[in-house]
């Protein structure tokens, strides 16, 4: 070795080191003690070079995988020509195709976009549109909601955890029970979404002035511990929401682009939304967010009433193009449908020989695993994370979640092979034997 490059070395700072030293690492309890250099598909590979199968896709964003070629390729392919302009002029066509492909594949009548940069600013954007659209003011957000970390955006979020140390928080912000039947009173889906949904009358007429411009929810809640609501319940809050002039901002950040065996999850329930915000697996990786809505409510934003510098950045738009088109190739919303019905069904027979094993939900590949001690569904939260370290050891990445922070998240990017499913399945088992013992 060369003595000088080793004389550099002694001085010279790990990784880990710098990150603690100079980065505000607050986003999570114990940064994940690996340091990845690359990754491909569902693998990432570290810097000492072990491989982990990732079931977490860097929190549900990878769906097309990480390093997808079609989507590098494109954005590559975008940086020689126009990194950045500004967002009060037109500009590549590949901003606008993007948003032409948005309204192809949005719901119902939603068309139009504006492009932002994240989840917790398309979600802003969206509420502020709804506000500007009714002329109303408050929202009706659920309890066990997650809907980013700005000052408006935990606001509108239903969970003490993420809130704590920041308040007091927006006024103006009523919250109604999560339709979450594995912690609720009721016994059947159907109960929990009829009482659920029942639940925003009383919150709209004892909890609000009335003057409420939007009700916003996930259609899986993701943070929340992987919620699925019961099948009945939109269309039942629709018809509350319809007889109060309340619009439905449905937030699909973590849900979208494929993930829950649709395009968009809130599909499975047969409504329309009015507004919906999204980024995380809307350009596989690329920072983009966005939300759309129908026209007559995108008319609402008059000249200089909203605007993001760096959103619709071109780079970020070519890859969400190809990343669209990519899942439309491939249908990785059947894929994702498919794999996790797969994926359930071996979690389902864990849990009949696994009593740690509460409760199995999930929609596609967006799979919760909810872990108790016991038969009154005593949260198991020091399970939960001795289970994620015993997966981290073996090779899988995984992540964990929920109110109580008991809640496995499976969500692996969409194009993960049957192999590693198994394997992965296999790891899990291990693991949760292990800290069942
Ligand atoms: N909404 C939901 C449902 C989310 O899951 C998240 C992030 O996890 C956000 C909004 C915020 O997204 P971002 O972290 O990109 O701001």
């Amino acid at each position: 070795m060369n003595p000088l490059s080793a004389v550099a070395e002694v001085g010279a700072k790990t990784t880990e080191e710098k990150y603690r030293e100079y980065l505000m690492t607050g986003f999570v309890k114990a940064v994940t003690p690996v340091v990845i250099d690359h990754a491909e598909g569902a693998t990432v590979r570290d810097v000492n070079g072990r491989t982990y199968l990732d079931c977490f896709a860097g929190i549900s964003v990878v769906n097309a995988g990480h390093c997808n070629p079609e989507v590098t390729a494109a954005a590559k392919a975008q940086i020689d020509k126009l990194v950045h302009c500004c967002s009060y002029m037109y500009h590549v066509p590949v901003v606008a195709d993007m948003a032409e492909k948005m309204a192809e594949i949005t719901p119902g009548r939603l068309k139009k976009t504006f492009f932002a940069n994240s989840g917790a600013e398309a979600v802003e954007g969206a509420l502020k549109l709804a506000r500007l659209y009714t002329g109303k003011k408050e929202v009706i957000s659920l309890e066990a909601s997650f809907h980013g970390r700005t000052y408006a955006t935990l606001s509108v979020t239903g969970n003490s955890s993420r809130k704590k140390r920041g308040g007091p928080y927006a006024s103006g912000v009523a919250f109604a029970p999560a339709p979450y039947t594995y912690r609720s009173q009721w016994e059947s889906d159907e109960r929990c979404g009829e009482e659920c949904a029942k639940a925003i009358e009383n919150v709209f007429r004892f909890h609000t002035s009335g003057d409420v411009a939007a009700f916003l929810a996930e259609p899986v809640m993701g943070e929340g511990g992987i919620i699925v609501p019961p099948r009945n319940y939109f269309k039942a809050v629709k018809e509350v929401l319809d007889r109060h002039g309340i619009l439905f901002i449905v937030d699909e950040v973590q849900s979208g682009f494929g993930r829950t065996g649709a395009m968009f999850a809130i599909e499975h329930y047969g409504v329309e939304p009015d507004i919906m915000a999204t980024a995380k697996g809307i350009a596989d990786g690329f920072p983009l967010g966005a939300f759309t809505s129908r026209d007559e409510i995108a008319a609402a934003f008059q000249p200089g009433d909203h605007l993001s510098t760096f959103g619709g950045n071109p780079v970020s738009c070519a890859a969400g193009l190809a990343n669209i088109q990519f899942m439309q190739k491939h249908d990785l919303p059947g894929q994702a449908k498919r794999k996790g019905e797969y994926v359930i069904g071996k979690l389902r027979a864990m849990q009949s020989k696994l009593p740690l094993i509460g409760d199995v939900r999930g929609l596609g590949l967006m799979i919760g695993i909810e872990l108790v001690e016991d038969a009154k569904k005593t949260p198991a939260t020091a399970k939960a994370e001795a289970a994620k370290a015993a997966c981290l050891k073996a090779g899988l990445l995984l992540g964990v979640g929920g109110v109580y922070g008991n809640v496995l998240r499976l969500q692996p990017p969409l194009v993960i092979t049957q192999e590693q499913l198994d394997r992965a399945l296999e790891i899990l088992e291990k693991a949760l034997r292990e800290v069942s013992a």
